[in-house]
Formats: C-alpha cells, sequence, structure tokens
C-alpha cells in the first residue's frame, strides 16, 4: 500500500440506531498515527511485562525447589548427626558396663592374690585393700525389659566422667597387682628353695625303722647308750637317697661307720649316711633331693644289713623323725 505523508484529516462516524443524527469526529493523521503508536507501545510494554511476570515464575518456582532440596539435605544431615551422637552415648554405656566387670574381675583377683600371699606364708594377708565393692559379676545374657527412660547429655557426661575414674583406679589397682605379685612369686620361690635343702625325704624306700633316736641298749655290748641316728631296716644293696639337696662334703670309711657320706644342706643342716656297702658319689658332688648316693650295706659297727641316718644341726644331732613327718606318708 502506497502511503503518502500528506496533511489528511479523517472523518469516523459513530452511527446510532434509528432516527438519530450521525456524528462525525474529524482527526488528523497525526492524531491517527499517535494513537496507532501509543496502542503499539501499550502492547509491546504489556507483553514485556507479561513476560517479566513469568520469568519470576519460573525464578521463584527454581529457588523454591532449590530450598525445599537444601532443607531436606539439612535435616538428613540433623538426623544422621543425631543418629551419631546416640550411638557414640550407647558406646559409652556399654564401654561404662565393661568397665564395670574389668573393676569387678580386678577386685577378684585382687582377693584371689591375697590368699596366695596368706597360703605361701609370713606376711599376713593385708586383706582386699578396700577393693571389693561387691558388684554383681557377669552382665546377664537373658530377656531384658523395662520403661525407656532417655537419658541427658549431662547424664551421659558424668557416665563418662565416672567410667573414666574407674580406668585410673583400675590401672592404679594392676599396678599394685603386679608388684605384690611378684613379690608372692619371689616368696614361693623362696619357700620351694627352703623344701628342696630341707631333709624331708626318707633315705630308703623302707620307713621301718629298726632303732629309733634317743637313749637305748648297746646292740654290741648291751650297755646304755645314746642313739645319735635312725636305724632303717633296709636289705643289703637297697638305694640310699640324698634327703635334700646339697653338697657332699665327705666320703669315708672308718671302723665305726663304715663306708659313709656327709651333705651339707646349708642353714647348718647336714645329713650322713652310715654302713654304706658302697658310696655313689665323691666329695664336692651336688646332689639332689632323691638322688641315688649309695647302697645299704653292713659296713663298720653293724650286726647287719642296715641304714643309720643321722641329722646335724650346727654340729650337734637332733632328731630326724620330725623332719620326716613333715612328709606326706
Ligand atoms: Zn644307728
Amino acid at each position: 500500500m502506497k502511503f503518502k505523508w500528506k496533511r489528511r484529516t479523517y472523518t469516523l462516524l459513530i452511527v446510532p440506531d434509528a432516527a438519530q443524527s450521525v456524528a462525525r469526529v474529524r482527526l488528523s493523521n497525526i492524531v491517527v498515527f499517535g494513537a496507532l503508536a501509543a496502542l503499539a507501545i501499550f502492547v509491546i510494554a504489556s507483553l514485556a511485562v507479561y513476560a517479566l511476570h513469568l520469568r519470576s515464575i519460573v525464578i521463584t518456582q527454581q529457588l523454591r525447589t532449590e530450598l525445599t532440596g537444601s532443607s531436606q539435605h539439612y535435616a538428613m544431615t540433623l538426623s544422621d548427626k543425631e543418629q551419631t551422637i546416640n550411638q557414640l552415648q550407647n558406646e559409652i554405656i556399654k564401654l561404662s558396663q565393661q568397665t564395670k566387670d574389668m573393676k569387678t574381675r580386678v577386685d577378684e583377683m585382687t582377693k584371689l592374690e591375697n590368699d596366695l600371699k596368706s597360703i605361701s606364708g609370713k606376711g599376713g594377708a593385708a586383706s582386699a585393700s578396700g577393693s571389693g565393692s561387691g558388684q554383681a559379676a557377669a552382665s546377664g545374657e537373658g530377656s531384658q525389659g523395662g520403661a525407656f527412660v532417655p537419658v541427658s547429655n549431662s547424664q551421659i557426661d558424668e557416665l563418662s566422667a565416672s567410667t573414666s575414674d574407674t580406668l585410673a583406679q583400675l590401672s592404679q589397682q594392676l599396678t599394685e597387682l603386679q608388684s605384690s605379685m611378684s613379690e608372692t612369686k619371689q616368696k614361693v620361690l623362696e619357700q620351694q628353695h627352703l623344701l628342696r635343702i630341707t631333709p624331708t625325704l626318707y633315705p630308703t624306700m623302707t620307713r621301718t625303722v629298726t632303732s629309733p633316736f634317743g637313749y637305748r641298749i648297746d646292740p654290741i655290748n648291751g650297755m646304755p647308750s645314746f642313739h645319735s641316728g635312725i636305724d632303717f631296716g633296709a636289705a643289703a644293696g637297697d638305694d640310699v637317697f640324698a634327703t635334700a639337696d646339697g653338697t657332699v662334703v665327705s666320703v669315708g670309711k672308718d671302723a665305726s661307720h663304715g663306708n659313709n657320706i656327709v651333705i651339707s644342706h646349708g642353714q647348718g643342716l647336714k645329713t650322713w649316711y652310715m654302713h654304706l656297702s658302697k658310696s655313689l658319689v665323691s666329695e664336692g658332688d651336688n646332689v639332689t633331693k632323691g638322688q641315688r648316693i649309695g647302697l645299704v650295706g653292713n659296713t663298720g659297727r653293724s650286726t647287719g644289713a642296715h641304714l643309720h641316718y643321722e641329722l646335724i644341726q650346727n654340729g650337734k644331732s637332733i632328731d630326724p623323725k620330725p623332719y620326716l613327718q613333715s612328709m606326706k606318708e
């Protein structure tokens, strides 16, 4: 369409119903184009506003989605943390129960050690150092139940602190137990040694005593005399045993004692074995309790095969019988 810009006028006819007269409005082309331009601007502006509105809706939607997502994330993190805290608190409870059990056991061990100490002699047991708080041992493995009573953080803190205290006590108690036990061990070793060097063993297999220690009528000359040992009615050739650990201090032979052996056991004690048919050890030999040292015989001043066994304490003959009696028959 050709469009020539000229000053023109347009007439707008307004035709009402029936017999009324037609109204005429004369408009210049400037006014018409101005009106059209204004309309176009209005439409464009409306569209722009509408587009902005749409965009804001989309952005709002996006933000809402993001917000929901992150709040879900935080909710999950929070629940994870709560779960972790619950687990840790349960661990503390378990640990405190285990600590209690351990304390009970250590208390029992302390008591046992005290018993051992009193058995091993000498030092009176210093009575279970107030440790036995007598908790019921062993956490029952049976059914459990009861109302649920939630635990506060401060209660857990207290439990944790008391568990830590108990563990410190345990450590101290174990240290004491350790030193006490090594002391007891030392005592037991001493006792063992003492037993080994004490002549408690019978020197022959036979326990038949043909002549005890003490005053008697001499079997050879019939005169009153003192018998300084015990005669065992063993047969010739029977084994003669060292009655305790010791060192052979003499192996000899003379008209009175015949073949004879003297063993020193320390602590001022010696044993003497007489009338042997044969000696099986030499002077200076270390012998052990029960070791075969010679054979029964009838040498020296003797009326028949037997073993004269003598115990000497600090140079004086004493009755060996009480020592022998301390042994189980
Ligand atoms: Zn005798």
